[in-house]
């Protein structure tokens, strides 16, 4: 009997393909019955999430040629950006309802400096049937194959590595009471790092990127939690975990970010 990819827990009996933009096959993977019917639900998240970023991209578009705008132009712009708007506005009430505020993914994301935008892409774009963090991180193009090197295929998607690090600056520039501090003890091990010669070993503007990066990365991964959670699925942490932040006001724990900054977490 093969076990399950996703819960490992179940009998697999249903292959999962995944197929690449040509349509050949690149991978595939058993599922129990259970965890097939939450892909399906994630393939639906999925559209949804892209549909929203369609509209939001109309809406952000339209406002900007409104600010440009003269003479005549700018009364007949203006009714279709105020509609964008408003649609905008109702989807992303409409995705809160559909979850519900029970949800992990929601409740979690109401604890964090994060909105619905940033919801509706962890949604559409974390699989909650991935079994580890690491496979969804290599799809996020959150690993070293992420990175553009000449000669090489890139592993995962460019445009949401950008999102992730997007959400974590967002986090970083309002002050998030969890995640701005690890960020910063996070920072000041970079800082410290020196090469051979005694030298910092990276300059000011690359130990702040790193902690960006690294900083995406855990919010990608407390994303994939929650989401997991929400399903009854096993979690199994990775060697330097740190757990989610379980409230608005949280601060991190003071031995999470002693660790952080002597490079032990
Ligand atoms: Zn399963």
């Amino acid at each position: 009997m093969t076990l399950c990819d996703s819960c490992g827990v179940k009998e697999g009996k249903v292959t999962v393909e995944y197929r690449d933009i040509e349509g050949y096959v690149t991978r595939s993977r058993l599922l129990c019955e259970g965890c097939k019917d939450l892909e399906d639900q994630f393939q639906q998240y999925r559209i949804l999430a892209r549909s929203f970023l369609t509209m939001q991209r109309t809406r952000q578009s339209l406002d900007k040629k409104v600010k440009l705008a003269r003479h005549g132009v700018k009364e007949v712009l203006s009714s279709p950006a105020k509609w964008a708007k408003k649609e905008e506005r109702k989807m992303k009430k409409e995705v809160y309802e559909l979850l519900g505020e029970d949800h992990e993914l929601v409740r979690w994301i109401n604890n964090t400096a994060l909105g619905e935008t940033a919801l509706l892409v962890y949604l559409g774009e974390i699989n909650p049937t991935m079994p580890t963090v690491g496979r969804v991180w290599a799809y996020w193009a959150l690993t070293p194959k992420g990175k553009r090197r000449s000669g090489q295929r890139v592993v995962g998607s460019p445009q949401l590595k950008g999102k992730a690090m997007f959400f974590a600056t967002v986090c970083i520039m309002k002050r998030d009471s969890f995640y701005y501090p690890l960020f910063e003890a996070k920072r000041a091990y970079y800082r410290s790092q020196k090469d051979a010669n005694g030298q910092p070993k990276y300059r000011p503007i690359v130990a702040h990127n790193k902690a960006i990066y690294w900083l995406a990365k855990l919010l990608v991964a407390h994303a994939w939690e929650s989401l997991r959670k929400e399903h009854g699925l096993p979690i199994n942490p990775h060697r330097l975990h740190i757990p989610r932040k379980p409230s608005p006001e949280a601060t991190p724990p003071p031995e999470i970010l002693e660790k952080l900054k002597t490079g032990q977490l």
